[in-house]
């Protein structure tokens, strides 16, 4: 096993990195059929989960294949990243995506340099949404106002303007290390209000019909045993 690596993203320590196969997982999962004659029925089937570790931070992540392979390690090569799961990655335009990645980057080592990027993709987002003019204190307001904020997330994005500025001044003692996760779930909360949310209550519209008739399907199965 030892040797199969693979370079991925980290969402530890925010680099494109070598990750090293340590562990194949295997174990009984359940699933649906999502083709064939028993569309939605229920099925067990082996799966496995992929331990690495990140060549450079250390820390431990875990993959999987969809579809379920072998769990040769060969198949590492082939699975994608479950935990940690960074859903803003997957979420944002690829614009804001990028400036996450590179706020990541410096979250461990440099608080201040992290507050000041997530300030530019508040700034960042407010531009994608098309408000332009203005500081960010103004265009803040203009967000609210167009409703594109709720009243608690517009102080929360407050909030972070102001923590952005005492990062890129280096104020009142600059930022300190254990304000940054406060600041990340103030920053998770309106990304996931402003992407995830959206995005999620698209993919379970897209997919409705799709569930009722999977339901019906394995309602009449069950029926016929
Ligand atoms: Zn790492």
């Amino acid at each position: 096993m030892s040797g199969t690596t693979k370079i991925d993203f980290c969402p530890y320590c925010g680099n494109k990195s070598e990750k090293i196969l340590i562990h194949v997982q295997s174990y009984d999962d359940v699933g649906y059929y999502t083709d064939g004659l028993e569309k939605g029925c229920e099925c067990v089937y082996r799966n496995h989960d992929f331990l690495a570790s990140c060549k450079l931070c250390s820390r431990v992540l875990i993959y999987n294949t969809h579809p379920p392979r072998s769990g040769e390690p060969e198949d590492f090569l082939l699975s994608k990243r479950v935990f940690p799961k960074d859903s803003l990655i997957d979420y944002l335009p690829p614009e804001l995506s990028s400036m996450y990645e590179e706020a990541l980057k410096v979250e461990q080592h440099s608080p201040s340099l992290f507050t000041v990027q997530i300030r530019k993709m508040i700034e960042a987002i407010c531009y994608e949404r098309g408000v332009s003019k203005g500081n960010l204190y103004e265009r803040l307001k203009e967000m609210t106002k167009r409703n594109l904020l709720p009243g608690a997330l517009s102080e929360a994005t407050d909030l972070l303007r102001k923590v952005g500025n005492i990062g890129a001044h280096e104020v009142n003692g600059g930022i300190h290390p254990m304000e940054v996760d406060s600041i990340k779930s103030l920053f998770t909360a309106i990304a996931e209000h402003i992407y995830i949310v959206p995005s999620k209550i698209g993919d379970f519209k897209n997919n409705y019909q799709q569930y009722r008739e999977w339901a019906r399907n394995a309602d009449e199965q069950k029926n016929q045993i």
